[in-house]
């Protein structure tokens, strides 16, 4: 027997679920691009993802995925030999690290663990050894799909500048632009990368990348600087060049279309109403821990993303077996536990295009495949959800 006949709720940290504005946007034939409506829609884009990022300086728009936008940002500011410092908290530092590597830099990881966010003080104090400057680049993600914590990119600006070091700060907002605050300008990030499909809620495909009068100065002495990623050649006046050929038509459609329903909504809004779903989220499954089985895998509750939860399934329970069910008997697609997190968590994503009922939708189903499964959980997890958002969703 199923329950999963109606719509799907796709509950994965990414892609996340396309607005049918956004769906719309994007059915229409394909139109010149060197003149008319797409300009002009490039240009209207480019600015208001200076707002999404909180920037004034410049922001570029790559047809790739998140992957992408990395490299974008490795290649144009960084020479072969220079020194990158990783700072990992899950998987996504490590795997951007890696990629530094195989393009010809020398790459050191702070040490970690999957269940905190990266330590500003042990950022501070491996700044304050590098006393010749060698390290030019600092890799950090706000939030991290794999493990569920978010940084405080803030405090790390801040343990660089008590240091005095001139390295320049990336940070991998794939998965927390548009959920939580993130503040360019004022926060002194240098590189600012971010994917289209999970806060932005657009279809994969597209990558934004946003830099400041630093990277862009530092770009000019790169030597791993290749054609397609060039930020110089992408900022010719040719509607062509900025996007080193063919620019991705439909998709700056459904992106112009994005753009104005968060806009529409206020960024703060946006913003806002992830953190009250994200509470609920953490509030049922505080309440399902009561069972042994369940918690929430990052510690501290400050570090928890407001765009995903991971989950740690203990107790000789297998993740894979809830997630089939969820999937199979209810219609709700869960995010699989990844990176070293595989057979012992699931991920629920609440980010982009998602409100109470979806939420409330995946946590209830989530309680169903405890009980179908005989896993053993706390009473009220989802009632505590519904407590909350009662509490903070008031009538006027
Ligand atoms: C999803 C994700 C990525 C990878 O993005 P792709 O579009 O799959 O290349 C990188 N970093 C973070 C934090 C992510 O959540």
């Amino acid at each position: 027997m199923t329950v999963k006949h109606g719509r799907e709720f796709l509950s994965i940290p990414g892609p996340t679920t396309v607005p049918d504005e956004v769906l719309r946007a994007m059915h229409r034939p394909a139109t010149d691009i060197y003149t008319g409506a797409l300009p002009k829609t490039t240009d209207s884009c480019l600015a208001d993802l200076k707002k999404v990022f909180g920037t004034k300086e410049q922001t570029y728009i790559y047809i790739s995925n998140g992957h992408g936008a990395w490299e974008a940002a490795l290649t144009n500011v960084l020479s072969r030999g220079d020194k990158v410092l990783v700072l990992p908290s899950g998987r996504f530092a490590t795997r951007w690290g890696e990629m530094a590597r195989e393009l010809g830099t020398e790459t050191e990881a702070l040490p970690w663990d999957w269940r905190r966010a990266v330590d500003p003080a042990a950022v501070e104090a491996r700044l304050r050894q590098d006393t010749s400057g060698e390290i030019k680049v600092i890799l950090v993600v706000q939030v991290d799909t794999a493990s569920g914590v978010v940084n405080d990119i803030p405090a790390i600006r801040a343990a660089m500048d008590v240091s005095g070091h001139e390295a320049l700060l990336f940070v991998d907002t794939i998965a927390s632009l548009g959920t939580m605050p993130f503040k360019m300008d004022a926060w002194g990030v240098d590189v600012a990368v971010t994917g289209s499909q999970k806060g932005l809620m657009m279809p994969p495909g597209l990558s934004f990348v946003a830099t400041s009068k630093k990277a862009e100065q530092a770009h000019q002495s790169a030597n791993l600087r290749t054609r397609y990623w060039d930020w110089t050649a992408r900022q010719g006046e040719l509607h062509y060049d900025k996007y080193c050929g063919t620019p991705p038509v439909h998709q700056l459609f459904g992106l112009r279309a994005a753009l104005d329903l968060i806009l529409e909504e206020g960024l703060d809004n946006v913003i806002r109403r992830h953190q009250l779903l994200a509470d609920a989220a953490r509030s049922t499954v505080e309440a399902w821990s009561e069972g042994g089985a369940i918690e929430c895998n990052i510690l501290d509750p400050q570090q928890r993303a407001n765009s995903v939860t991971v989950v740690l399934l203990g107790g000789g329970h297998h993740p894979s077996k809830l997630l089939e069910y969820c999937q199979q008997r209810c219609g709700v697609v869960l995010g699989i536990g990844i990176g070293g997190l595989d057979d012992t968590a699931f991920r629920i994503a609440h980010m982009g295009h998602i409100n109470a009922p979806m939420l409330l939708g995946s946590l209830s189903v989530i309680e169903m495949g405890f009980v179908a499964l005989g896993i053993p959980h706390g009473q009220g997890g989802v009632t505590a959800a519904i407590q909350q958002l009662g509490q903070s969703v008031t009538a006027s």
